[in-house]
């Protein structure tokens, strides 16, 4: 996984003063970086029975379809809100200052039907934590959370606790 480390352009003071933005598009766009993802993250998920995966907008979505293809699963988008057009269940979450929030469609997920949420990073885990209850809100089984990227020093496991994590790359 260190090879895929090169892979992954760091940019300093992006999108503000003091973020370290690891920019996963230089990874996406090298053949054999973009594959040796692919195939790491199903071959964590293979003999696991997934129904569906979820991707979270944005760059969740670059790799939840995918993942989702290999598995023999569904995609579903979990969107920021006004973009999903049918009814929709949503989910607020702190941010550094102020709240935000995500949408899925309420039909998305049927109760009992097994979840594996994916995203590029983990770094407070804000985010994916707020994703996981809005699945557990319609009923769905969270199996699992997987990350192509995990910002170790941000802790962000500890929103997670009690879920099964996995991610590709630590810093
Ligand atoms: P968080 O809720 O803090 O775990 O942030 C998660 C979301 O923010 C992820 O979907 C990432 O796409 C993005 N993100 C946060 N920090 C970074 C970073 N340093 N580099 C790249 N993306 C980040």
């Amino acid at each position: 996984m260190n090879d895929l480390k090169k892979l992954i352009r760091e940019v300093p003071d992006f999108p503000k003063p003091g973020i370290n933005f690891y920019d996963i598009t230089t990874l996406l766009k090298d053949p054999a970086g973009w594959r040796a993802v692919i195939d790491a993250l199903r071959a964590q998920y293979q003999n696991t029975p997934v129904d569906v995966v979820v991707g979270i907008e944005a760059r969740g979505f670059f790799f939840a379809p995918a993942i989702a293809y290999a598995l023999g699963a569904g995609f579903v988008p979990v969107r920021k809100p006004g973009k999903l057009p049918a009814e929709t269940a949503r989910v607020e979450y702190a941010l550094e200052y102020g709240t935000d929030s995500l949408e899925v469609h309420k039909d998305a997920i049927q109760p009992g039907q097994r979840v594996l949420i994916l995203d590029d990073v983990l770094a407070t885990g804000g985010t994916a934590a707020a994703v996981a209850q809005l699945v557990d809100n319609l009923g769905g089984s969270v199996i699992g959370l997987g990350f192509v990227i995990e910002l170790d020093f941000l802790n962000g496991r500890e929103k997670l606790a009690g879920r099964e994590l996995f991610s590709l790359i630590h810093y």
